[in-house]
């Protein structure tokens, strides 16, 4: 989508709006994590105060494109072990960031993090159905966890996810990375301030064409479910912080354009949620071609952002003007906002709780589907 075609004729003078209700406004943290320039110039920061020690579990293609660099860039946190199957990946990962042979494990070896004082969060970068074990192994190993999303595989799961957190008296955070970013923030803010008057409708898609057929991404003893236990969770959980409600009720429908490659997973689904006050949700998952959005009407205006769901820069408007917000590193902002709960003993925005909460949606979205009926959303 080309935004500036869509929305040319935006104005200076129509900034000042969302200029005034920007990063001071909103009480943002102090912006380390600046993406560009100005971020890449300040790594290491900090210094003086504790750093947490985060261990990646999974050395896969977001450990190494976005999560090590990130924590090369974090205040409050930085990367002191790792877990992988791969001992090619063992050796090239610990020369380049410097961790102590003591802190490098196996699937098998990942217990005796308990021993381990090196190690205080445990970050879960698996194929989603082996999250809630290596979550659950780690709490148990007395590591506070981020979870990448989604949560689990299932509601069950996620429950035992939650009941192993207050067993063990850790903390468990789900990897919702744009809650850590200055433009979901001011979406959220909105749902609860209602600056334009009550939220009616939402529309929201993300999308992206799937590459390789051999994946884990197409099994669904890996996956779970297809685009939308990968993908269209960002957009029902951005419908849910939009309107700052959970949804009563959900009708959707799926479509396949390759069913050889999505054999076993879904390609494309749309969805519409019913939400308490009124307000409805209409949204889109598909890994059929690339989508990003989101939408929300209000009676007195409107807001949308779009690219808003990958890792920015994030371009957001409302019927005002441009949103002018600061870009942050995704990653880096989301880990030290967690690192800073641990720190600091105050709950994670991002709990378990909250990786459930869509975990239930999506069940519900794929009963509609089998059922070709509305499916109320019941906790
Ligand atoms: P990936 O395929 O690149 O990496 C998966 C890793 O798991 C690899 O290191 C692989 O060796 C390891 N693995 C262990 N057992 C495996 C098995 N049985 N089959 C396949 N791989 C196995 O995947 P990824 O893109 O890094 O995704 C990992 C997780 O991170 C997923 O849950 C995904 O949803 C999540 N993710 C989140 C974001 C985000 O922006 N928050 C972005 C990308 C991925």
């Amino acid at each position: 989508m080309n935004n500036d075609t869509l929305f040319s004729g935006r104005g200076d003078s129509r900034r000042s709006f969302l200029h005034k209700m920007g990063a001071a406004a909103m009480g943002l943290p102090a912006l380390s994590w600046l993406a560009g320039p100005a971020g890449a110039a300040n790594p290491g920061f900090v210094q003086g105060g504790k750093q947490l020690g985060v261990a990646l579990v999974g050395l896969g293609g977001y450990s190494k494109h976005q999560l090590a660099p990130a924590l090369q860039q974090t205040r409050f946190c930085k990367l002191t072990g790792l877990v992988t199957g791969t001992p090619a990946k063992a050796a090239e990962w610990k020369g380049k960031y410097n961790i102590a042979d003591k802190n490098v494990y196996d699937y098998k070896t990942y217990d005796r993090l308990v021993d381990n004082k090196d190690v205080d969060i445990v970050y879960v970068v698996l194929p989603n159905a082996m999250h809630a074990e290596f979550t659950i192994r780690a709490l148990q190993a007395g590591k506070h966890v981020i979870c990448e999303k989604p949560m689990a595989v299932s509601v069950a799961e996620c429950q035992q996810m939650i009941d192993a957190a207050k067993k063990a008296r850790r903390q468990l955070a789900i990897g919702y990375r744009l809650h850590s970013t200055p433009h979901h923030q001011q979406v959220m803010q909105w749902a609860k301030e209602k600056p334009f008057g009550a939220i009616k409708i939402v529309e929201t898609s993300d999308g992206f064409r799937m590459g390789d057929p051999n994946q884990w991404r197409l099994k669904k003893a890996l996956a779970g479910g297809g685009s939308m236990m990968d993908i269209g969770i960002y957009a029902l959980n951005a419908s849910r912080y939009a309107t700052g409600e959970e949804p009563v009720s959900v009708f959707a429908q799926e479509y396949k354009t390759d069913p050889v490659k999505f054999k076993e997973v879904d390609e494309t689904i749309l969805w519409q949620l019913k939400f308490p006050s009124g307000a409805v949700a209409n949204s889109t998952s598909t890994y059929a071609a690339s989508v990003e959005r989101m939408y929300v009407t209000c009676e007195k205006g409107w807001y949308e952002m779009g690219p808003c769901y990958g890792y920015g820069p994030i371009k957001g408007r409302t019927h005002k003007g441009d949103m002018d917000l600061p870009q942050v590193v995704h990653q880096a902002a989301q880990m030290d906002d967690f690192a800073q709960c641990i720190l600091n003993n105050t709950p994670t925005k991002v709990p378990g709780e909250e990786g459930l909460k869509d975990v239930r949606v999506i069940e519900a979205i794929y009963k509609s589907i089998e059922t070709g009926k509305v499916v109320q959303v019941t906790a």
